[in-house]
This record gives C-alpha cells, structure tokens and sequence, in this order.
C-alpha cells in the first residue's frame, strides 16, 4: 500500500498533481474539500454545518473532517493506496490520520509539501476562482484561508518530519517539473519497501525450485520453514534436539518453535528486498503470526501466488521424487504423501482462502517444464510490481 498526502497553501497544485499522481499509482483519492463541497451539493447535516464556515475561508471542525474521512477509508480497505489531498490540515487531524492508517495496519509512506508563496497562491486562485465557479476563491476569504493555513496547517509539518517521512518540492516550477519531481520521490519511497510474496501449492507442485530461483532473481530472503528445521536438527542445536525427540514421537513442531526460527531469520537479514515465504503459513494461526512478524518490521505481505497442478500429476512427481536422492524424508511411503496432501487440504486451503480476499493473488498453472512456470509466474510478479510502484 503507497499512502500519501499532499501538503501545501491552497493554489499550491494539489489537486493538478493529484489527477497524474493517482493514474500513475492507482491510487484511491480523498480530498476532504471535494467531499465537503459534495456534503454541502447534497444539503446534509454535515454540509449545512460545514456550508458557512469554507464560504469565510476557515477550516471546518476536526470532528466533522473525522466523519466524512472516516467513512470514506473504511469503505475501501481494498485500495491500492490513497492520496489524500488537502488532509491533515490540522495538528489533531495528522494524529487522526494515524489511528485510522493503523486500522488498516498501514501507515502514511509521505507527506509532500508542494512550496508556493502567498502572492503566488492569491494570483492562482483569483485566476481559478474566474472558471471554478467557487464562492471561497475571491480574495477576501483567499486572504482568510492563507491565514488559515499559517496559523493551523503550518504546524502539521513537524509531525512529519518528526516521523522522517516529510519531502518538499519548490511549487513555482512547471507542472511537468513538479510532477516529475513528486515521482523520484515516490518511486524512491516504494524502493525502500519490502516485497514479501507466499507461495502455495500442494506439495509437488514446484513452489520450492520456484521460489528459490525467484528470491534468486528479485534479491529476496527464501525463508522455507521446513528446510530451517531441517537445519537445525543437523547443526544439532538445541531447538534442533528439541524438534527431533517430537518428530521421534511422531508430533508436530509447534508454532513458537517456527515463530522463533523465522524471528530470527528476519533479525538476520536486514538490507534485503523483501521475502519469499514457503511452507508457512500453513494455517489460519500461522497466518496472523506472519502479519505481526511481517508488522514488527514495518511490512506486510505484497503479493501471493498458488501453483496450480492436477492431483494425479502431484502424486506421479511425489512419487517419483520418492525414487531419487531428492527425497524428502515425508516422501517416502504412500501413506505420508497421502496425509500431506490431506493435511494441506484442511489445513493450508483456508488460509488461501483468506488470502484470495485479502491480497494480490495469482493462480498460476504449474503445468510444463520450470522454466516455463517461472516466465508465468515471473510475467505476473512484474506486472504487480509495476502496479505498486
Ligand atoms: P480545498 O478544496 O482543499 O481547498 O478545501 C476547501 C475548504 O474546505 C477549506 O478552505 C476548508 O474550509 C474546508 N476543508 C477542506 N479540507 C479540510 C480539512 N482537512 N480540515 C478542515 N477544513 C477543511
């Protein structure tokens, strides 16, 4: 998710740069002062309230902006991003912003004050106010909002550069130049983010060869919780001891064992570009376990892929693995590939379910040859990549 805010003195640009902005990203656009004016078109209790104080250039109050940004967020969870254009205006309204980001376990990437001086904002809007056809773009109220933005918007800044996450651009420039200048800055922000995909598939299906040359090819972290316990039970350490007397005894890792190893893994390797999970989640616990884990590193999931493969050519390649030196220890007799992919289909199929409704999801054919599954698989990573960024 890319969240932005566009900051600056009313005739700054804002809402120029937002249209170029919002195609460019695909983001969702909230502009607090189009959806006030739409309250105000519609006669409601929110508009009649709001109605006289924009027509003397104040700012309406916090708790209004609350209600019609609220409502707005929360009807779409699923967006790319926003851009908020015209918000926070205020001190309390950039800790709003916050708690309402922090619903939807996301923050604010920036804040980007677009620079003009007042003459320059007073010229532009006695120029926008011949054709806008709106009552607040005359000079007295023009006046009224810039003292406005002085006194209460001003402020917001600082809350930003606090966070680290505030840039500004000189707004006397072009609008190409403007434009260009907001977008290094943007794609800068997005290259800093992670990329985590999890990958899925019943077991045979190719996502462990698939994921290792995709973390191969992207400069991701594979982490494959199955072959981590592997590890530490030949490096005979003592989570190692501890996982194989429950294997001996024929029990399953539990997860504080995984949650642990993958902990670690992340503390370990900071400066990568993101993660290639296999093998876990594998249940819905599991599931919530990988967005605190991913959360505590200020990331979440970015995109998740299943390959998709015929049951029977999964027993014949399991089965075939089974005779090589390949094999896996759980590949070794019917029954175990059997309740593998029995436990998969209980287990494991919720999750991707709830994955389907929550995130970027691709089904991808695992039929054919490697390579042939990785320029699909390759083709759909590039293709939501360039949707992010
Ligand atoms: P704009 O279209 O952003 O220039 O906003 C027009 C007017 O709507 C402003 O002068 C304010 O009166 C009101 N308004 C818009 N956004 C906000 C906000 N976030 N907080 C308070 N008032 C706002």
């Amino acid at each position: 998710m890319l969240n932005i805010a566009l900051f600056g003195p009313p005739g700054a640009g804002k809402g120029t740069q937002s249209e170029f902005l919002l195609k460019k990203f695909n983001l969702f656009y909230i502009s607090t002062g189009d959806l006030l004016r739409k309250e105000i078109a519609e006669k409601t209790k929110l508009g009649l309230e709001a109605q006289n104080i924009i027509a003397s250039g104040g700012l309406v109050s916090d708790e209004i902006i609350v209600q019609i940004i609220e409502k707005t967020i929360t009807d779409n969870p699923n967006a790319n991003g926003f851009l908020f254009d015209g918000f926070p205006r205020t001190y309390v309204q950039a800790y709003i912003l916050e708690g309402l980001m922090l619903k939807l376990n996301t923050s604010l990437n920036c804040l980007i004050n677009i620079n003009v001086d007042e003459e320059e904002s007073v010229s532009r809007l006695l120029n926008r106010g011949k054709t806008s056809g709106r009552s607040d773009d005359n000079e007295k109220v023009i006046r009224n909002r810039l003292v406005e933005y002085d006194v209460k918007t001003r402020p917001v800044m600082q809350f930003y550069k606090d966070r680290g996450v505030y840039f500004e651009v000189d707004g006397h420039d072009s609008i190409e130049n403007v434009n260009k200048k907001i977008i290094n800055i943007l794609q800068d922000e997005l290259s800093k983010s992670l990329y985590n995909i999890v990958l899925f598939g019943y077991p045979g299906c190719g996502r462990g060869s698939q994921g290792k040359a995709l973390a191969e090819k992207y400069g991701l972290e594979y982490i494959a919780t199955g072959k981590m316990l592997e590890s530490e039970i030949e490096q005979k350490t003592e989570v190692g001891m501890k996982i194989l007397e429950l294997y001996e005894n024929g029990q399953l890792v539990p997860d504080e064992i995984v949650v642990q190893l993958i902990e670690k893994k992340l503390e370990n390797s900071k400066g990568v570009k993101g993660y290639i999970f296999k093998g876990f989640p594998r249940t819905l616990v599991q599931s919530y376990i990988l967005d605190g884990l991913l959360k505590k590193h200020g990331s979440k999931i970015s995109k998740v892929i299943e390959f998709e493969v015929p049951m029977l050519e999964l027993i014949n390649r399991l089965d075939a693995r089974s005779k090589t030196d390949k094999r896996m220890p759980y590949d070794s007799s019917t029954a175990k590939i059997v309740k593998r992919l029995q436990e998969h289909e209980k287990k494991t199929i919720p999750v991707i379910e709830k994955y389907e409704q929550l995130h970027d999801f691709k089904k991808i054919d695992g039929m054919g040859t490697f390579e042939e599954v990785f320029e699909r698989t390759v083709v759909d990573i590039e293709k939501s990549m360039r949707h992010t960024r």
